[in-house]
Formats: C-alpha cells, structure tokens, sequence
C-alpha cells in the first residue's frame, strides 16, 4: 500500500465527462488498495474567465494593484477550484468511493498575505491523514489557501500544483502524481523537435530549470516545493484510459518522474534543452568601472521588478570604463530604459542600446558537473550553423545561450542532436 497525492490540472477537469474520466483513475489507485489525496485545478478556461470578471470592474480610486482589491480577486479567482472539488468528490461518491471536497481554509493550508501570488507556509495534514486511515479520499480545491488575515489566498497562476506538492508533504505521500494534457516531461518542446524523447526520469534541479526556461509543465514554485521536502512528483497524462494496461503500476508508471539525483543511476550528460523566447538584450555604453555601479545599475531595475537574467560585464581596456550588457524579458525593456535613463547621473554611462526579439536556448543536465567540453560542443553545433552567439552564462548544471530570436528552433535542433538526445 502506499500515500498517493493525485493533481488533476484544467484540461483533466475540463467538463463533467472529463470529470467523470479523472473519478476513474482515482477509482483505480483506491481498488488497489492505496491511501488517496486528490487536488483539483477549475475547468479549463474557468480561472481566465473570473480574471476577466475582476478586470471588468470599475476600479477604485486610489487601488494600484493590478488586481483591484488582491483580497477581493482571491476570493473571486478561488471560486473556480470549489466548483470542481465537489463535483469531483461527486463523481466518486457515485462509484461507491467515501469521498468528500476540501477547501484550502478547512485543511488549513496556510499562506502569507501575499494575495494573488501567496505562498504557502504550513500545511496541517493530520485531519486528511486521520481519514484516509478510515477509507475516505480527501478531493483538496487547488490554487488557495488561508492569509494570516484570515482570508482565502490564491498562489498565483498554475498554482494547483504546488498545491498538490505541498499536500504531499503535509501527508507524506510516497508519490505526487501530476495529471495533464501531456504525458511526462520531454527532452525538448516535441512542437519544435518530432524527434524528442519523453524522460523516464529527471533530476530536481534539472527540471527547475527546465520549468523555467519555457517547459511549461509545471508552476516553477512547485518544483522548488518538491525539491526541499524531496517529493517524488510523477507527470503523466490523465487522457490516457484509466484502466489501460500499466497505469496502476507503483514503480513505472508511464510518464516522467521528478526526483532526487540520487534515485537517477543512468545519468546522461546532458538531459534536455530548453528555450526562452522574447528576450531583450540591453547595452551600457563605456560605464564607469569602479565598485558600486553594478548596485546603481540592478538596483533600481530591482526595485522596479524588472527581472535580469544574464549579466555580461566587459574587462575594461585601461580600468577606467567598460561596458556592461544584460537581458531582461523583452515586454519590460521599455521601463528597464526608463529606469536606467533615471539612473544616468549615479551610474555615468555614454549611450544604451537594446535589442529585442532574442531567444535565450539553454543545455540542461546534471551529468555537467563531471564532464568537460560540454560547452565546447555546443558552440561548435552552433557555429556550423552559422547561428551567432550574442551572450553566454553557465552554471554547474546549465548553459545558456542568447541569440537572434529567427534562429530559435534551428538552435533547439541542433543541440539537441548534437547531445545524443534524438537517439533512442
Ligand atoms: N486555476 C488556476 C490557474 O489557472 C490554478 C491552476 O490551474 O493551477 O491558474
Ligand atoms: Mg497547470
């Protein structure tokens, strides 16, 4: 027997066939004898369609959040996950199954108060552990929680699956099983490369930084989740039949497992590619190279939340001036100009410059760490290619490379042959 945590996502709860279809396979791990938590997203467009209700509002005066009220759109925004936890939980009453709906503020599942991107921070699971013991199938409205106010919180867009996570901690589920529309976690987007392998398994780390390339499988928090509480979360497709040969199978269920390396023993040296569109590159022109210009550069884009990414600081020719040049996503390079322009007289530069339209594709796999000339192939792929690189940064486990955005998927391709990654 084991603890199994069950997320059904948009698509899966998309209507009441499809709610119908998900009873099914919860129906399947209860007959064979596991203990059962299931975490429900809203119906598949339910949660843009209440955005939108919010956003149809008049504003008051003086609300500067985007959101209006934030505790108002939380309590708006939630509504979607209520509906299709009861609907699901009725779904399993009808098959016989002792099931009953849960919403965030009754586990408790308590968040900050940072409404409409809150973040969990504590998870009383004894009441829902207590009752599996009896048999009964807690179904848990994803995507809120309870503020320190006392008020529903939603944990920003795709937030169901943290938390599905964070359920698997508070419970100590063995596995957390995340449902979609795709059947596990890809060496790269198969839109792009037909030849692209679905992973048996994938390393914390790794897919954190595949989530937040582009690979958008998965909120990025709830890789963060699972990572420090060392939930093995499993992506797999709820639109394959229940009772299909193999779906109910505890150790190799068909789709991709996140978990720790240690459970990896086959490690590749490289386990995917990933891509970033739309992103700006911006130049600072003959930058006064002395100590504090890097703060009165990423300081005031900090506190204007515009989100840097890769940093290039040039060796100055005579130690008096150098250029600095970094990315920031293409939709913000607008404001980023603003702000630098602002900031012209602290940081003493000649001229800006900025482009936009690049893609940022990087080579993803903990084998990294204890492989040389990694970086070396990538730039000979690139080069034979005749693709330009305009910026590089690495880390341990990844390296990231900006080039023009018409390029993308030719990039995408090659380096994913180049790594052996086509092959079977
Ligand atoms: N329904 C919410 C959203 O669309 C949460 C989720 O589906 O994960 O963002
Ligand atoms: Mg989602």
């Amino acid at each position: 027997m084991a603890r199994i945590v069950m997320k059904f996502g948009g698509t899966s709860v998309a209507d009441l066939d499809r709610i119908h279809n998900v009873a099914r396979h919860v129906k399947r791990e209860v007959d064979a004898g596991h203990e059962v938590a299931v975490v429900v997203s809203a119906m598949s467009g339910k949660t843009n369609e209440l955005v939108g209700w919010v956003h149809g509002m008049p504003k008051a005066t003086g609300a500067n959040s985007p959101f209006y009220d934030a505790r108002e759109y939380d309590a708006i925004v939630a509504s979607g996950e209520q509906v299709t936890s009861g609907l699901l939980a009725i779904a399993l009453q009808s098959m016989g199954i002792n099931a009953r709906s849960w919403q965030g503020w009754q586990i408790p599942i308590k968040t900050d108060n940072a409404h409409g991107a809150a973040r969990i921070m504590d998870i009383n699971g004894e009441e829902i552990i207590r009752r599996m013991g009896e048999g009964q199938v807690a179904v848990v409205a994803g995507f809120q929680g309870l503020g320190p106010d006392n008020r529903i919180a939603t944990l920003g867009r795709g937030g169901s699956d943290t938390s599905a996570v964070a359920i698997a901690a508070g419970v100590k589920a063995d596995r957390c099983d995340i449902y979609t529309d795709v059947d596990g976690v890809y060496t790269t987007d198969p839109r792009i490369e037909p030849k692209a392998r679905r992973l048996k398994k994938i390393a914390f780390e790794e897919m954190l930084e595949m989530a937040s390339l582009g690979a958008k499988v998965l909120q990025v928090r709830s890789v963060e989740l699972a990572m420090v509480h060392k939930v093995r979360t499993f992506v797999r497709s709820s639109f394959e039949d229940p009772d299909a040969p193999g779906m109910g199978d505890l150790l190799n269920p068909p789709g991709t497992l996140i978990c720790d390396e240690e459970e990896i023993v086959e490690q590749e040296v490289v386990t995917g590619i990933a891509y970033a569109k739309d992103e700006a590159q911006i130049s600072l022109r003959r930058v006064a190279d002395r100590p504090g210009v890097s703060a009165a550069i990423f300081g005031p884009l900090a506190e204007a939340h515009i989100n840097v990414d890769m940093i290039v600081q040039n060796i100055s020719e005579d130690g008096s001036k150098t250029d600095m040049t970094f990315t920031v996503p293409s939709g913000d390079v607008e404001k980023a100009l603003k702000v630098l322009e602002a900031a012209k007289a602290q940081v003493g530069f000649d001229v800006i410059q900025h482009e936009t339209g690049l893609v940022k594709v990087s080579v993803i796999g903990i084998g990294m760490r204890s492989h040389a000339g990694v970086a070396a192939s990538a730039f000979r792929a690139l080069a034979e290619k005749g693709i330009n690189i305009k910026a590089i940064t690495t880390s341990e486990i990844k390296i990231s490379i900006l080039i023009d955005g018409p390029y993308a998927e030719l990039a995408v391709r090659t380096l994913h042959s180049v790594y052996g990654l086509d092959k079977k």
